[in-house]
């Protein structure tokens, strides 16, 4: 049957893509629909309950600012938030919030099922419907065939999906969901490069089997910090703790032991795995040095009595993860609620898509989330963002919108899947970015809010509020650079000490701020005058403090497109270069490029990367 309702969007899967791509495109006023296998599964944290952590919590912030859902989500279900990186400079800066799964899904469908213009359905999609090179429609599981302009996929990891447990391995989307089988084949089908990565996740444990009193207990930060622009603290509900434990030599001997029954040391799973999210047997193998990893212990919610501990994810046979738990401090009498695994799924490349996240090969069908190669929630809802809005604009008619690597750590991400593919599962991370100084999570609202409006994706309430809040930073900018303090005044007095050496002339108080002794709050007190919004004093404070800084990138940038010939010495060690992640460390190792141009082309070898050798290369001259 065909549904008598047309839709200008139709979006596959419920997952963290799938509900930011439904609520994007809904927001600009495109009649949308959201097909996905279970309505109670919408939103649904596959693995760890946090959002957030650091180049994470940029893109939650940027999603948050074109009016997503994801930061709202956090705030109503956060359970314990901290800034990560809080004594390290803005850029790095990153909050993290453990979240009640129960609570952030709740918030995700009230959100879903409250957005005008926007209709959901339970059903597994098993087909797509093409008239020549355009994807017009959707059919689904009972026959069903739904037409819309265009399309957004985001399956996740249900496609083909195989879960591993030790040696045994079954069909699965996740523990406990079905795979997408029928639709992973007839895409396979279609003109798309399809490959396979895998994932893990560590068993769950009851916390009336852990003994928390050998643990270092973790507090959330105080104040608490908030997620989205238009969050409160009142929103959160009650804070509680995460802990901190060890893994020792018996665990590894354990795992060691066990490995011969490994499905990723036996060769079962083909997949590649997330090298920045190791199973516990990887760690052992790759860091032989260690005799120890931390194990976080999280909270999954305030109802419930499991928790994740982070940091162990296996796939090894239950008997062996039942006993590798057990040889943890705390752990000794654990009683695992469900067992950890593994997942293979397809992932199509990314290199086959436009900056829209369109496809390449079809018209009308955009991809976004883990089935581009990435992992994460964060990551998936930024792409899901992209793809509803320029799916939604495709059937306005209009043409995509594509942030630039210096607007967004969104445009780095697209830029990075779309340029060099990946073939492992791709992280976001601040070193991914050239323009960190101008990318911060602070100002992720002043940098897109206003593109956001523009496109139709925020509305009055939060406009209204971003554009109090920027009159706001440059009525405080005005007032501190006409405010004058003189040598020997009451506010010089109480300035003096804060200084290497007392005031000789006047200075203005946008200049007494640039000195590193002085914090915006000192100044306040000192002067007795200023902004009561902190998120005012915030910006305030960091886009004078780091103006110098942010000009000087600014130049480098330029520069570095001076330096395609820059010789690069036979003998450089890569390793000894800060700030390099290893993956590129081995890339540059491995191809040892001749010019800084030729490096720059190695597929991984960011921009960002690409300025670090520059600053070494100086240093060594
Ligand atoms: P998903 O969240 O997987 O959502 C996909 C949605 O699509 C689901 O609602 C599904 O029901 C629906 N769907 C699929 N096929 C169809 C269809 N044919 N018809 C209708 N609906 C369909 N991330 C990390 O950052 N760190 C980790 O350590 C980590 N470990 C993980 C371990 C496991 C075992 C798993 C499963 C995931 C893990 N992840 C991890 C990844 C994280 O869960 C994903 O990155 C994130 O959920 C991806 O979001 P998504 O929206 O792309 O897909």
């Amino acid at each position: 049957m065909d549904y008598p309702s047309r839709y200008g969007v139709i979006v596959v899967g419920g997952g963290h893509a799938g509900t930011e791509a439904a609520l994007a495109s809904a927001r600009m006023g495109v009649k949308t629909l959201l097909i996905t296998h279970n309505v109670e599964t919408l939103g649904q944290m596959s693995c760890n309950p946090a959002i957030g952590g650091i180049g994470k919590s940029h893109l939650v912030k940027e999603i948050d600012a074109l009016g997503g859902g994801m930061a709202v989500a956090t705030d109503r279900g956060g359970i314990q938030f901290r800034v990560l990186n809080s004594r390290k400079g803005p850029a790095v800066r990153a909050t993290r919030a453990q979240a009640d799964r129960v609570l952030y899904k709740a918030a995700i469908r009230t959100l879903l099922e409250n957005q005008p213009n926007l209709e959901i359905f339970q059903q597994a999609v098993d087909d797509l419907i093409l008239e020549q090179e355009t994807v017009v429609g959707v059919v689904t599981q009972m026959g069903l065939r739904f037409f819309a302009d265009s399309v957004v996929l985001t399956a996740g990891t249900f496609l083909g999906g195989v879960i591993h447990i030790g040696l045994q391995n079954h069909s699965g989307g996740r523990a406990g969901d079905p795979p997408s089988t029928t639709l992973a084949k007839r895409l396979r089908e279609l003109p798309f490069r399809v490959e396979r990565l895998k994932t893990g996740t560590p068993p769950r444990i009851d916390a009336r089997s852990v003994d928390f009193s050998v643990m270092t207990e973790q507090p959330g930060d105080t104040p608490t910090p908030v997620m989205s622009f238009m969050g409160s603290v009142d929103q959160h509900p009650r804070q509680i703790s995460c802990y901190i434990t060890h893994t020792n030599e018996q665990t590894h001997d354990i795992i060691r032991a066990g490995l011969d029954r490994s499905p990723m040391y036996t060769g079962v799973i083909e997949g590649v795995g997330p090298r920045y999210c190791p199973s516990i047997e990887d760690k052992i193998n790759r860091f032989a040095d260690k005799n120890s990893h931390q194990v976080f212990v999280e909270p999954e919610g305030l109802t419930t009595h499991e928790l994740y501990p982070n940091g162990i994810s296996t796939s090894l046979p239950f008997d062996v993860q039942l006993k590798l738990v057990r040889s943890i401090r705390g752990f000794e009498q654990a009683h695992i609620v469900r067992p950890g695994y593994a997942i293979e799924y397809d992932y199509f490349d990314p290199r086959d898509l436009k900056p829209s996240l369109e496809s390449k090969f079809l018209q009308g069908i955009f991809f976004a989330g883990q089935i581009n190669g990435t992992t994460g929630y964060e990551e998936a809802g930024a792409q899901g963002l992209l793809a509803g809005l320029n799916a939604a604009r495709r059937s306005q008619q209009r043409e995509a919108w594509c942030p630039r690597r210096d607007e967004a750590y969104l445009g780095v991400l697209v830029d990075d899947l779309i340029t060099n593919g990946t073939s492992e599962p791709y992280r976001m991370f601040t070193s991914r970015a050239e323009y960190r100084l101008v990318l911060r999570e602070d100002n992720a609202d002043l940098r897109l809010t206003e593109k956001g409006r523009e496109l139709g994706l925020v509305d009055d309430l939060r406009w209204a509020r971003f554009e109090q809040k920027r009159e706001g930073i440059a009525r405080e900018q005005q007032r501190l650079s006409e405010t004058w303090v003189q040598p020997g005044s009451a506010a010089a007095k109480a300035i003096d000490p804060l200084l290497e050496k007392p005031m000789t002339h006047e200075y203005s108080l946008l200049e007494l701020l640039r000195r590193p002794q002085l914090s915006y709050a000192q100044l306040t007190e000192a002067t007795g005058v200023g902004e009561e919004d902190p998120q005012v004093c915030e910006q305030v404070e960091i886009q004078t403090k780091y103006q110098g800084y942010i000009d000087r990138q600014a130049e480098e940038i330029e520069r570095l497109r001076n330096h395609e010939q820059t010789l690069l010495p036979a003998d450089l060690d890569y390793r000894a270069i800060d700030g390099l992640s290893n993956e590129i460390r081995q890339k540059l190792s491995d191809n040892r490029p001749d010019t800084l141009g030729r490096a720059s082309r190695i597929a991984g070898v960011t921009p960002a990367a690409i300025s670090l050798l520059l600053i070494h290369l100086k240093k060594r001259s």
